[in-house]
């Protein structure tokens, strides 16, 4: 075995006709002191691959490897690989790893301004790494994790349980805390794609009396339901005013205390605003490529309202670590073990692809055979 079978997605999509992803054989790494191969298990196509295919982020080094969290087991390691406790990994371990890699610890940004996740010098497996960086995504039999990757234990996680959050879970922990959602508060969450789902069990875990969810389409509506949302409303049957009606009904006429915005619509973060009550919190975290402006009344959505509204992005390895600490809790595993998961190929990412765009599935998992 010299080769590894990935698929490929060989370029941005050319006016709005996709390209799709190809079947390549790639030699497999000499690995560098310090340095793993991971064989994979099982990745994701998540809404970041839609918008990966669809040429909608910048600074990409197409042709690429999508698949930028998966779990695997290491196949070799050369030199040592330690986790953050100092214990060395053995060939052999089951894992996941933090996506980013060279965060540099050392500019302006990663010292002063203590905001790593805006790090001028970090990669990202599957996003802004490509083929000519070698097997850096996990649609692919094996990922190639170079020096200086974290590499996190599963310790009893369940890969499949893992997975059914997957780059989701670092995201939405990361917006809860953002959110600083308090004990009883109330939480709408809007959206309901593998972020918004996420982010629902992390703020009831987090201790939020009551998670609304306003999404579509029904069937994950039911998810945020089983994820703990105590009511949903699916805004495609809904106007706007409808919609606010419906929050200030839930909420003594007041509004939420946090809402979370997981949707990827310019105009739901000026709906969030209007949702969110006098002094609440505003976390947006779906306006993660250019989708356009939008416009709010800076009078009545913000300043007469006392509102802080923060952008969040990206995540960093605490969030990966204690998203798995929570999931080797029984209430946090139960949450997670309900969602639906439906599996592709290699050969069937094109399809993934299409189903994530259309928001049919409830999360799309990748397992490495043709
Ligand atoms: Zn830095
Ligand atoms: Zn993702």
């Amino acid at each position: 075995m010299s080769n590894a079978l990935v698929a490929v997605m060989p370029g941005p999509g050319v006016d709005g006709r996709p390209r799709p992803c190809e079947l390549r054989e790639l030699p497999l790494p000499d690995l560098e002191p310090d340095s793993a191969l991971l064989k994979v298990e099982l990745s994701e196509v998540c809404g970041t691959d839609v918008h990966l295919r669809d040429g909608r982020l910048s600074g990409v080094p197409y042709p690429i490897i999508p698949g930028h969290v998966s779990v695997g087991t290491l196949e070799r390691i050369r030199g040592t690989v330690h986790d953050v406790r100092g214990r060395p990994f053995a060939e052999g371990d089951r894992v996941t790893f933090l996506d980013v890699h060279r965060t540099c610890h050392a500019c302006w940004y990663c010292l002063v301004a203590r905001a790593s996740t805006r790090c001028p010098h970090r990669k990202v497996y599957g996003i802004t790494y490509g083929i000519a960086d070698g097997l850096t995504g996990g649609w692919a039999e094996y990922i190639y994790l170079k020096p200086g990757v974290h590499c996190i234990r599963l310790h009893g996680v369940a890969s499949e349980l893992y997975m059914a959050g997957g780059c989701s879970l670092p995201t939405a922990l990361h917006a809860v805390e953002r959110g600083e959602v308090a004990l009883a508060d109330t939480v709408l969450v809007l959206g309901s794609g593998p972020v918004g789902l996420s982010t629902i069990g992390f703020s009831i875990l987090r201790g939020a009396g009551r998670v609304l969810c306003i999404g579509a389409p029904d069937e994950r509506l039911e998810h945020a339901r089983c994820m703990g949302a105590e009511d949903v409303l699916n805004f495609t049957r809904h106007t706007p005013s409808d919609r606010i009606v419906w929050v200030l009904q839930h909420t003594e006429g007041r509004g939420t205390d946090v809402t979370i915005e997981c949707t990827g619509a310019p105009a739901a973060v000026t709906e969030a605003m209007q949702y969110t009550r006098d002094a609440g919190r505003v976390v947006v975290v779906g306006q993660y490529t250019d989708h356009g402006d939008t416009s709010f009344n800076p009078h009545w959505d913000l300043n007469r309202k006392h509102l802080d509204v923060r952008g969040c992005w990206g995540s960093d390895y605490s969030h990966f670590h204690r998203a798995i600490e929570m999931l080797r809790t029984p209430r946090a595993a139960a949450l997670w073990s309900g969602l639906k998961l439906e599996r592709y190929t290699l050969s069937q990412v094109n399809e993934a692809l299409a189903q994530v765009a259309s928001g049919r599935t409830v999360k799309a998992l990748v397992v490495p055979t043709t």
